[in-house]
């Protein structure tokens, strides 16, 4: 859809992909997603609920299907207008370059937009992987957390691994004591799945007196070092390294008596804050200058391509962000009311905010093959996406206030987060480290969807 210059073609996947799950065959879900809603919306009132949603969000941070709805809305009156313009631009762009029609259709906008961000980006990952080998990466993330916390890692090859890959540190806390065992498992081979992601072999708890420490693994794939090159990182890979300790962190501070209530078990919408924290910290030149160094010449990553690096991660974003809003009405559509007679292309039609954007298509679905909600375990949970990068970056914002490198936004952050688990409601403890409850101004800024008040 990005790439292909013929429209035809472009055309016939656009009608492939969306119609995926809902052609007049054996294979349409429409039924399926129709009888999934009514049963977990009667399964909500047999337990004294009013809808589906306002039984998982009972467990949520954002408590209410209030909550939620405001949440979204808030954030649409704040992209719309920023989206609106970004189709302009686009549509200027793909007249100008051979475009001629009025409006863009839906197969054609990201094909031109990608050719404009190239133009106006000139980046890519072949650029920048020479700055981000995993060794200085990694060397970059525990100095870091060393300048944040105090925590020293140490390398333990005596501990046994699960393959010869995986490296093991022992993290100690400023006192000198154990914190975590730390497994760090970067490279794909063969029957080892796909992904990123951060877990637990043992969690901490408090066994009578004694504080059981965990032991804490991240899995990553990232491209093997070769015969004369290191491992070297696209920048997406650093930012997912930095994201997966952050869910380390969560662990490696934890303080509680009980498993079932420590490190990044915690509310579902949640459970990212500390992740999505640490990428901050990615796209900062003084914590960049740290580490990302090309691996031949040592020179440190000019600032000229860290510019455009942040430049670049705004672009299009009002029409991301509407997006992402269109998934979460759906989600509420479907979950926070009686389903009781509605039809599929009715719900999309009432949750689907983007759709005066591009000429009206008959004949697709998002919901026949939306897994997030009906297959996964998101139904009542997508706007926790956008709900997560409001408390990033709202927690971010006060490491900014303070220079960054904090050390005692770095303490508050543990001693209020981190260390807590899920022992409190999170909404108590985003207040107790933050003073109040968590603003979108510092996300919308960061996607470019707000000027700098
Ligand atoms: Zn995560």
């Amino acid at each position: 859809m990005q790439y292909a210059d013929n429209r035809e073609l472009r055309k016939e996947m656009f009608f492939a992909f969306n119609t995926r799950a809902y052609k007049e065959n054996e294979f349409n879900n429409t039924q399926i997603i129709k009888d999934l809603a009514k049963l977990r919306y009667e399964k909500a009132v047999l337990l004294g609920y009013n809808t589906w949603a306002d039984y998982i969000l009972e467990e949520r941070m954002a408590n209410t299907k209030q909550i939620v709805m405001d949440f979204l809305d808030n954030l649409k009156d704040s992209a719309i207008p920023v989206a609106k313009a970004e189709i302009e631009e686009v549509t200027a762009y793909a007249k100008k370059n051979g475009f001629e029609g009025e409006q863009l259709e839906r197969w054609d906008f990201s094909y031109y937009a990608e050719k404009l961000k190239k133009e106006k980006f000139a980046i890519n990952d072949e650029v920048l992987k020479p700055y981000f080998s995993l060794e200085n990466t990694i060397d970059g993330l525990f100095k870091l957390c060393t300048d944040l916390w105090g925590i020293t890692f140490k390398k333990n090859e005596e501990i046994p691994t699960w393959h010869e890959d995986v490296m093991v540190y022992e993290v100690y806390d400023k006192d000198g004591s154990l914190l975590a065992i730390w497994y760090g498992d970067y490279f794909p081979r063969p029957g080892k799945r796909a992904g990123a992601w951060n877990n637990t072999l043992r969690d901490q708890w408090m066994e009578g007196t004694e504080d059981v420490r965990p032991h804490v693994v991240n899995v990553c794939n990232f491209s093997k070092p070769t015969a004369d090159k290191p491992a070297l990182l696209t920048f997406g890979e650093v930012e997912t390294l930095y994201h997966e300790f952050g869910h380390a962190l969560h662990n490696i501070f934890a303080k509680g008596n009980y498993s079932r209530l420590t490190g990044t078990s915690v509310a579902w919408d949640f459970v990212e804050l500390p992740s999505q924290l640490m990428e901050n910290f990615v796209s900062e030149p003084k914590v960049l200058a740290t580490f990302a160094k090309h691996y031949e010449t040592g020179e440190v990553i000019p600032q000229e391509l860290v510019n455009k690096i942040n430049e670049s991660s705004t672009f299009l974003s009002g029409l991301a962000t509407m997006r992402q809003l269109a998934f979460g009405y759906l989600d509420m559509t479907w979950h926070g009311n009686n389903p009781e007679g509605y039809s599929v292309e009715g719900v999309e039609e009432k949750s689907d905010v983007t759709r005066n954007f591009y000429p009206e298509v008959d004949g697709i679905s998002i919901s026949a093959s939306f897994s997030h909600i009906f297959a996964g375990g998101y139904s009542a949970g997508y706007y926790s996406y956008k709900w997560s990068e409001v408390l990033d970056a709202d927690a971010y914002a006060m490491f900014k206030q303070n220079g960054v490198v904090n050390k005692a936004v770095a303490q508050h952050f543990r001693d209020h987060i981190l260390s807590k688990g899920g022992t409190q409601h999170p909404m108590e403890l985003f207040k107790n480290f933050r003073g109040r409850e968590p603003k979108p101004e510092a996300m919308l800024v960061r996607s470019g969807l707000l000027k700098m008040p």
